[in-house]
């Protein structure tokens, strides 16, 4: 037996198929044992420990697909690559042996050729992956007719978790948009599932860090502070977000004393995207290894909930926001004075709007550059923002034209709101111009007059006021 020889699992009912395989593989050096279908491999199994085993897929007693999925949902032979061969390139049988575990798929008369090296290549991998070699060491009560039907119904269930458990989670993105609300969804879920002590979702948001965190009456304070601690140390966070914990509603009794308690930390992770949250969690010693594959599923799809509830966010703030500035676009500012002039339609509340235009703005870009033009801008985007209420709203509708609307604002309310922004923003000096060099601004005002004024025909009034303050010297508030 040469360095390269493998000891390789047969499974086929055909006996020429059989031995067609045998041949293949002898003739590459390597060994072979054989089985007819799946049940007689299991019972191989018990006491041989190939490297590899090829597998065809449609056999008496178990065939190769459920073969598959017990030797992969059992801990002992999870390892041990399994190569399945089928008559059929496409359809069910394709789609049945990539869902049972697989770990490669040829198809019997068109690849054949290739079953030697497919082989050596998936021993060879797992070698490298598992520094020991596989050793299934089945136990002997595994191999009754009942015994096996048993272990494939309590396989075919742990599948049936497991997508039970993506699916919910999945569910929860159709049917929310909102981050805190799916994160606490996402809890519920998870709690459910395994009633732990305490378990935390720390995530990245747009408001910066935020934990959110839920536990039974048996965590104290400082096993949850423990548990933020750790969660921190996994690298996501500088320090510990304080976490917004509650009580669990539940009087299960299980929550009340954990036996053996242990603590459980996963990053929640999807493939080409930064870290984006954390899931960690205090339960029973027995819970955390009954559930381990379903916890790796929970933070894997915790991952994918929260990235794409990242990217969902990110796009949004660029779909409504001017790069420049930050400030709402031109198409969101107008969007949201339609909307609020319907409300103000209907509930019979008045509203005034302001345009805003920055004085002389080209003469700043020809004397100090367009960049610094940029950098005025900016400076002066921040300070339109001081003074206005929470109810108004400010956007950037041009160049160097900013809309602010005042809902509840007479013409006389948003004259003293639009003075006292025009002389706040001329106060200050700006960096990057000469000390004593000010940029002022000239604002039009517009009220609008009841259901017949049209947000277009109310822009147009302001407008012109617009217009006349620049004809009258600029600096200054016409309307
Ligand atoms: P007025 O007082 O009549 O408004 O004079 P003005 O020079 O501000 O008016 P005008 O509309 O003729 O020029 C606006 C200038 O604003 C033209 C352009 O150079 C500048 N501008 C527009 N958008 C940007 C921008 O994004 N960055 C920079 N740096 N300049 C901009
Ligand atoms: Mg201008
Ligand atoms: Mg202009």
């Amino acid at each position: 037996m040469g360095p390269q020889s493998l000891q390789v699992l047969l499974v086929d009912d055909n006996p020429i198929q059989l031995s067609l395989l045998r041949h293949l593989f002898h003739r590459h050096g390597h060994m072979t044992i054989e089985a007819r279908n799946g049940a007689e491999a299991l019972i191989v199994l018990a006491t041989e420990f190939p490297d590899v085993v090829v597998c065809d897929c449609v056999m008496p007693l178990l065939d190769g697909y459920q073969f598959c999925r017990l030797l992969k949902d059992d801990r002992a032979t999870r390892n041990l690559p399994v190569l399945l061969l089928t008559a059929q390139a496409t359809g069910l049988a394709r789609f049945w042996a990539k869902t049972c575990g697989a770990d490669r798929f040829l198809v019997k008369g068109r690849d054949l050729d290739h079953v030697v090296e497919a082989a050596m290549a998936l021993a060879k991998q797992s070698l490298r992956h598992h520094a020991t070699p596989t050793v299934p060491g089945l136990v002997q009560e595994n191999f009754g007719v009942e015994a096996i039907q048993r272990r494939l119904a309590q396989a075919l269930e742990q599948r049936l978790i497991e997508t039970a458990l993506r699916d919910s989670v999945a569910r929860l993105y159709t049917a929310d948009h909102d981050t805190p609300r799916l994160v606490e969804g996402f809890i519920e879920i998870i709690q459910e599932l395994v009633l732990p002590g305490a378990l935390l979702v720390a995530y990245r948001s747009d408001e910066g860090l935020l934990c959110h965190g839920v536990h039974g009456s048996s965590a104290t304070a400082e096993d949850r502070v423990a548990l933020e601690q750790a969660a921190a140390q996994l690298g996501l966070f500088d320090s510990v977000p304080g976490c917004h914990w509650r009580s669990a509603a539940d009087d299960a009794e299980r929550r009340q004393n954990l036996r053996n308690p242990v603590q459980r930390i996963f990053p929640a992770t999807t493939p080409g995207y930064p870290i984006v949250g954390t899931m960690a969690f205090i339960t029973e010693n027995k819970a955390a290894e009954d559930f381990e594959r379903l916890f790796e599923i929970a933070a894997e799809e915790l991952g994918r909930l929260l990235s794409l509830e990242d990217s969902r966010v990110r796009l949004y703030h660029q779909a409504i926001r001017d790069p420049l500035t930050s400030l709402y676009n031109r198409k969101h500012i107008f969007d949201m004075l339609s909307m609020e002039l319907d409300q103000c339609g209907r509930f019979g509340h008045g509203l005034s709007i302001m345009l805003v235009d920055l004085d002389y703005f080209k003469a700043v870009n020809d004397r100090f550059g367009h960049a610094v033009g940029d950098q005025v801008l900016r400076a002066m985007a921040q300070r339109m923002q001081v003074g206005l209420r929470k109810v108004d709203q400010l956007g950037r509708i041009g160049g160097e034209e900013f809309l602010v609307y005042s809902p509840q604002t007479d013409l006389e309310g948003a004259r003293i709101l639009a003075e006292r922004l025009r002389q706040h923003v001329a106060q200050e000096a700006l960096s990057g111009l000469p000390i004593g060099d000010r940029v002022t601004i000239s604002i039009g005002l517009a009220t609008w007059e009841g259901p017949e004024d049209s947000t277009e025909s109310l822009l147009a009034r302001a407008d012109l006021a617009l217009y006349r303050a620049k004809a009258e010297g600029r600096n200054r508030v016409v309307g």
